[in-house]
């Protein structure tokens, strides 16, 4: 092993995420600003778009919409289906006026409607279908593809934009969020009870984050901004720097500075290169992977994938993966897993030397390749995303890119009309939340939310793709027939276990 790339000393990791200017920034950006309720979202989102200039849109305005409808048209907020068709029917606007949101049900006016404590106490209870907020989802989304938004809302950064530009999770304590929602009703001329609006805050809390559709959660990889104690002012400056430093750790490097690659990678590259435009691959996004000492992670449906990846990836950097041991053991398959310095892994057990090498790897500014389903998958059903992933990334803090691989189960010249063949790769997830994350949940129960997280990024990579290449029949057909051995498959790798 001696020629092994990055033995001996591991040379500086660059910081990549330096914003250069307080400059506009690009028209299509996303930022997503999600916290408890009285946090300070729709103040702070609708300044923040204002300084970005950029759209605001407030989702809670929606269901809170939705429920001043329900209630006028008295439709009882657990009746789910007669929620939808009210929705699905009615013509839902949101328009800036004078800083504030205006919120229109079918051309009427209603924003001051939306804000009485009468809605306020149904909201979470109409909120919480999963068909309302499927529909919901739908609209927001299409908002945010039309142009860029600075969006409020609990889901906005884990279901509705999880590869949002940036993420911002404010936080507050709950004395200081029931302070901030009493004044706004005294402002409203509204007469309340200071202990009633504590409770109220509270409840709402519980329910919102213990409802089984899309909880108020810190996204991993938003930046926590707790505003108990800072002036309004602070607070913007303070929010503002955040969405700029992510903004710039999404931007690909500048002169990236290619490794030396060694000679087993160059043959490598060159072999999986020329398989690559031979069965026409296409590549989106290539740029979001110029980075060292960063954890490529794809979804995994075909023994293609890593060739298929390495031909996307070509000729930058070295590339060291994790492979199931079972790879090892059959002569041929070994010699070119060890021919390009592979790790083995055990999937049934936590396998602790292997996470000591990958960590090695990512601290000498190599990248790793670590399939996070942790087996091939149903073809068109990425996921679930085992906790391996989220471990590693908590234990290395290691910036992460998703990446989606579509048409590796037929390789056919010219992806052909079959299927596809195509690689995105998606700008990297860092856990800026990981110092109150850490504090707050466990290890593994941490692992899950990351898992959760890549799920919903490799669903929207999907349907992005879709969008560029609608699925075709062969690919519908392709899933099934391999659904049932994936299954049982799965059942004998992890022992049937739910992921770790
Ligand atoms: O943010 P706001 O207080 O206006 O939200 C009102 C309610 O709407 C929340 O308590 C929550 O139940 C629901 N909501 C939601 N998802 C969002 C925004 C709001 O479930 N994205």
């Amino acid at each position: 092993m001696k020629s092994e790339p990055g033995r001996g000393p591991a040379p500086p990791v660059p910081d990549t995420c330096v914003p250069e200017s307080y400059g506009p920034v690009p028209s299509d950006t996303v930022v997503a600003i999600v916290g408890p309720a009285g946090s300070g979202k729709s103040t702070t989102a609708r300044a923040l778009a204002d300084r970005l200039g950029l759209l605001y849109v407030d989702s809670g305005a929606m269901y809170r919409a939705l429920t001043w409808a329900a209630a006028t048209a008295g439709v009882d907020p657990g009746d789910e289906p007669a929620l939808l068709r009210l929705l699905d029917a009615a013509d839902l606007t949101l328009r800036p006026d004078r800083g504030e949101i205006a919120v229109f049900w079918d051309g009427r006016d209603i924003s001051a409607a939306v804000r009485t404590p009468e809605v306020e106490a149904l909201v979470s209870a109409v909120s919480a279908h999963a068909s309302v907020r499927e529909l919901m989802v739908a609209r927001q989304r299409a908002m945010g593809r039309r142009q860029g938004v600075v969006m409020e809302g609990r889901d906005i950064g884990t279901v509705v934009f999880p590869l949002a530009s940036a993420k911002i999770y404010l936080d507050a304590t709950l004395e200081a969020r029931a302070e901030r929602r009493l004044r706004q009703h005294r402002r409203r001329g509204l007469t309340v009870d200071r202990g009633e609006v504590l409770r109220e805050v509270e409840s709402r809390d519980r329910r919102d984050s213990e409802r089984a559709a899309s909880p108020l959660r810190i996204p991993p990889d938003a930046m926590v901004v707790d505003n108990s104690t800072l002036t309004l002012d602070d607070q913007l400056e303070a929010t503002e720097a955040a969405v700029r430093r992510q903004l710039a750790c999404r931007r690909p490097a500048a002169g990236f500075a290619e490794g030396e690659l060694s000679s087993r990678y160059r043959v490598a590259y060159a072999i999986f290169g020329s398989m690559g435009r031979f069965h026409g691959l296409r590549v989106v996004g290539r740029e979001h992977a110029d980075l060292h000492g960063c954890i490529l992670a794809p979804n995994h449906v075909s023994n293609w994938d890593p060739p298929i990846l390495g031909a996307a990836f070509a000729g930058k950097n070295h590339i060291r993966s994790i492979a199931k041991e079972e790879l090892f053991r059959f002569p041929l398959s070994a010699m070119m897993y060890r021919f390009l310095y592979s790790i083995p892994i055990r999937r049934n057990i936590y396998d602790a030397a292997a996470f000591d090498r990958a960590a090695d790897i990512l601290a000498r500014g190599q990248n790793l390749l670590f399939f996070p389903e942790g087996m091939r998958r149903v073809y068109g059903e990425p996921g679930p995303v085992r906790n391996g992933l989220g471990l590693l990334m908590q234990r290395t803090g290691a910036p992460t890119v998703p990446i989606y691989l579509r048409g590796t189960l037929a390789p056919q010249p010219g992806g052909g009309p079959r299927a596809p063949l195509e690689v995105s790769f998606a700008p990297a997830i860092r856990l800026h939340a990981l110092p109150v994350l850490g504090r707050r949940l466990e290890p593994r129960a941490l692992s899950r939310e990351i898992g959760r997280l890549f799920e919903a990024i490799y669903r929207e990579l999907q349907e992005r793709s879709a969008e560029r290449h609608p699925f075709t029949d062969w690919e519908r057909e392709a899933a099934e027939r391999v659904r049932a051995a994936i299954m049982s498959k799965e059942a004998r790798t992890f022992r049937s276990r739910p992921p770790l």
